[in-house]
């Protein structure tokens, strides 16, 4: 019986450092998540583009949607018409005419997935997780398109 109980603590021991352990990982990204945005960020083009920390702040441009599983397009100084609707994203994303739904915007970035799509005025930036989006950075070479 105490045995258990005691199993029971170090078991919660362990889960709370766990806990601590990702929490940290997160504010300070270490070596092997370089290449990785964190905060995850969908910014205007007062930002650069480029892998986000928490100091320096950047525009993700290697995003993956969780919810439909396609890459995420990025168009620069450009918006999405108020009237693009998950069907249009659903039949144009990613190598359709997508042109047809961007209007352009000084400074601004238009990203769509098959699901969702958002734009970003010049001096805007986004959370992912603010946006309530389920998109998350690939890493890598984010000077490259997906
Ligand atoms: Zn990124
Ligand atoms: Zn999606």
């Amino acid at each position: 019986m105490l045995e258990d109980e005691i199993e029971d603590l170090v078991n919660d021991l362990l889960e709370q450092e766990n806990q601590s352990n990702q929490k940290s990982t997160q504010i300070e990204p270490t070596h092997a998540d370089r290449g990785r945005c964190a905060p995850v960020l969908l910014a205007g083009m007062s930002l650069a583009c480029g892998v986000s920390t928490p100091k320096s702040p950047r525009c993700c441009t290697r995003l993956r949607c969780a919810s439909c599983d396609f890459g995420v397009v990025v168009f620069h100084g450009k918006r999405w018409l108020a009237n693009t609707d998950h069907l249009f994203l659903r039949n144009h994303v990613p190598d359709g005419n997508l042109k047809s739904q961007l209007a352009s915007e000084a400074g601004g970035r238009a990203f769509a997935c098959q699901c969702r799509c958002v734009s970003v005025r010049r001096n805007e930036s986004k959370t992912v997780s603010a946006l309530g989006l389920r998109w998350f950075c690939i890493g890598g070479d984010h000077s490259r398109p997906l």
